[in-house]
């Protein structure tokens, strides 16, 4: 029944499937998947030395290192890029590089609208460092740009410097055009999303609000067009993301030794902790983006699994049907906070009773709900004081509270990006449906819907399911897809700050 398990292309916390089933959004220029693609309507084709430059960009990105290692170097790229902005007559103050690390300095472009603003900020969030890659591993050197039957090569060319130099090359063009949007539009280039952390964009949001303050955020590092042989299914756009947290649940003992067992057993009592999880299904609820997606979802469903889909939608929703709807992993993800038992490890010797067992539970949150909320909610699940329940950094290290920020409930699908991104992409690949989707992985994104600031993430590529390299080898794009990426977010820009 899904149809599309289509992925994002950032998880670096794991498997991201995201809410994928086809969704038509209910924006009037939708049509139903399986028609005939209507006339080609396709937007105006960059000029020839409008791709030349724009190739430039992508190659000089891709032949610098911005990997998490001693030989990477994000100020490398970003530095080279705000040369290009300031020869291009960019102002100074509108072009600025900064961050805690020398190595990683963030690049902020701002291209001011003509007068005052009438609106908040448009920010197009792209991160600039790439996953490590080993030439050993590839058919051609990652950290060179290689052109080749149709495709280009390198570490970034899906993830995403692709995305990188298409914005770059936007701006520069809209600039070099005289274009003057009616609210200022913000490129953000960042560091640490792949590796590293806290030098990028959390860091802006976190220590200069006021440079990337915006009324949405468009990041391109997730959602995309899925291919299948050659034909466009169906566009995601991401619009909301699970919050990923892990907690580490412990049970202490004072041990002895195994000829003589008593009632108290760390293993026991962690394994008691671990059962009411098993037995515990965290609340059903929605927000605005899940309720499009399962209202559209319902529309290309039939018999129970459809009817079962507008129960829920209902007021109050009905729980049986949420029930039966459940037992689907991909669907029982999408309207609720999840938390399953991922590792294990106890006791010290065969022969003696355990003085510590200790468990790593991994949660996905709804939006809405703040990892020491979830913390809470298992402490007091398990009952048991004798229990530590920690939760688990970043960095790997074991706290005693966990962050009280939460992602903001996302707003329903707005149509000042929805009615613009699904018209321009239809005009690219017509007949495609366009859908929102709840991510399960996590993109930069969520540092902004903790600070309040709704993301949209949409790639503008096309890519075949088994086409999708990000993080692996022999990375490459289609060139032909890097073309319609180009038109895709000259004509977008154009549309937001309008
Ligand atoms: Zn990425």
């Amino acid at each position: 029944m899904m149809k599309n398990a289509f992925s994002g292309f950032c998880l670096r916390r794991g498997v991201g499937v995201a809410a994928g089933a086809l969704v038509l959004m209910a924006l009037g220029t939708a049509v139903v998947a399986g028609l005939p693609a209507r006339a080609q309507n396709a937007l105006p084709a960059a000029s020839a030395s409008d791709r030349a430059l724009a190739r430039e960009i992508f190659k000089e990105l891709i032949e610098i290192n911005t990997t998490d290692t001693p030989a990477g170097n994000v100020t490398t790229a970003t530095a080279a890029m705000r040369k290009r902005f300031l020869d291009a007559g960019f102002p100074a103050e509108d072009v600025l590089l900064l961050g805690p690390d020398a190595r990683k300095q963030n690049l902020v472009v701002r291209m001011r609208a003509e007068g005052a603003p009438i609106e908040k900020p448009v920010l197009f969030l792209c991160h600039m460092d790439v996953v490590v890659a080993l030439k050993s591993d590839w058919h051609t050197d990652p950290f060179q740009f290689v052109e080749k039957d149709g495709y280009y090569y390198g570490r970034g060319t899906q993830d995403m410097k692709n995305s990188d130099a298409a914005l770059v090359w936007t701006f520069l063009r809209l600039h070099r055009e005289g274009y003057r949007p009616k609210r200022d539009l913000i490129l953000a280039l960042t560091a640490d999303e792949e590796g590293g952390k806290f030098n990028g964009a959390e860091w802006l949001v976190q220590n200069h609000r006021e440079l990337v303050d915006a009324a949405y955020v468009i990041n391109p590092d997730s959602g995309g067009v899925e291919l299948d042989h050659g034909r466009a299914v169906v566009a995601d756009v991401e619009a909301t993301e699970k919050v990923y947290s892990d907690f580490q649940v412990t049970a202490s003992n004072r041990g002895g030794h195994s000829s003589l067992p008593r009632p108290d057993n760390a293993i026991y009592e962690l394994m008691a902790a671990l059962s009411k999880l098993a037995e515990y299904t965290f609340p059903f609820e929605m927000n605005g983006v899940t309720r499009t997606y399962f209202k559209n979802l319902a529309g290309q469903e039939t018999g129970q699994m459809a009817a079962d889909m507008r129960a829920i939608l209902a007021t109050p929703p009905d729980l049986e049907a949420a029930k039966r709807l459940g037992t689907e992993p991909s669907i029982n993800s999408n309207f609720r906070t999840t938390c399953v038992a991922t590792r294990l490890i106890a006791g010290h010797a065969n022969n003696a009773l355990p003085q510590t067992a200790q468990a790593n539970v991994n949660c996905r949150i709804f939006p809405g709900h703040s990892p020491e909320e979830i913390r809470q909610k298992l402490i007091a699940l398990f009952g048991d004081p004798k229990l530590t329940v920690k939760y688990v950094s970043d960095a790997g290290e074991a706290a005693d509270t966990a962050p009280e920020r939460k992602a903001i409930v996302p707003p329903d699908p707005i149509a000042e990006v929805f009615e613009p991104l699904t018209r321009l992409t239809q005009a690219i690949w017509p007949g495609t449906p366009v859908t929102p989707v709840m991510e399960n992985g996590a993109s930069d994104s969520i540092f902004y819907a903790q600070a309040g600031i709704p993301s949209y993430g949409f790639s503008a590529i096309a890519l075949e399911k088994e086409d999708e390299r990000a993080h692996g080898q022999d990375e490459r794009l289609p060139v032909d897809s890097y073309w319609k990426s180009l038109d895709f977010f000259y004509a977008f820009a154009k549309e937001l700050g309008k």
